[in-house]
């Protein structure tokens, strides 16, 4: 869970959680109000958390057209708990700066 550089006050996984669906750098510390920015490595990570649906749509596809013939409810339900897992565990690698960070 990230911790604020400004005032050392922990993010709970629910302040984190909400703040992740603002889409921008910059975030506001619930605890001393001062903002705060979303680290070069979180932003990377994000990145690649935002893929891992799609990567796995890969092998169910293979699987769809080679083997069985998978319901498409099938593969919307793992799709969907997919995204959602990924949404809840990406605060725990959440990680915030004082200043901003450029990508590379
Ligand atoms: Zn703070």
């Amino acid at each position: 869970m990230p911790t604020c550089e400004n005032c050392n006050c922990k993010w709970t996984w629910k302040q984190t959680f909400v703040r992740q669906f603002r889409f921008k750098n910059k975030l506001i510390c619930p605890c001393c109000n001062k903002p705060q920015f979303i680290s070069a490595k979180t932003r990377n990570l994000s990145g690649l958390f935002a893929l891992i649906p799609l990567f796995l749509l890969i092998p169910l596809a293979i699987i769809d057209i080679t083997l069985i013939d998978l319901p498409n409810n099938i593969i919307y339900l793992t799709e969907g708990i997919t995204i959602l897992v990924v949404l809840f565990i990406a605060p725990y690698f959440f990680k915030i700066k004082s200043t901003e960070e450029p990508m590379w």
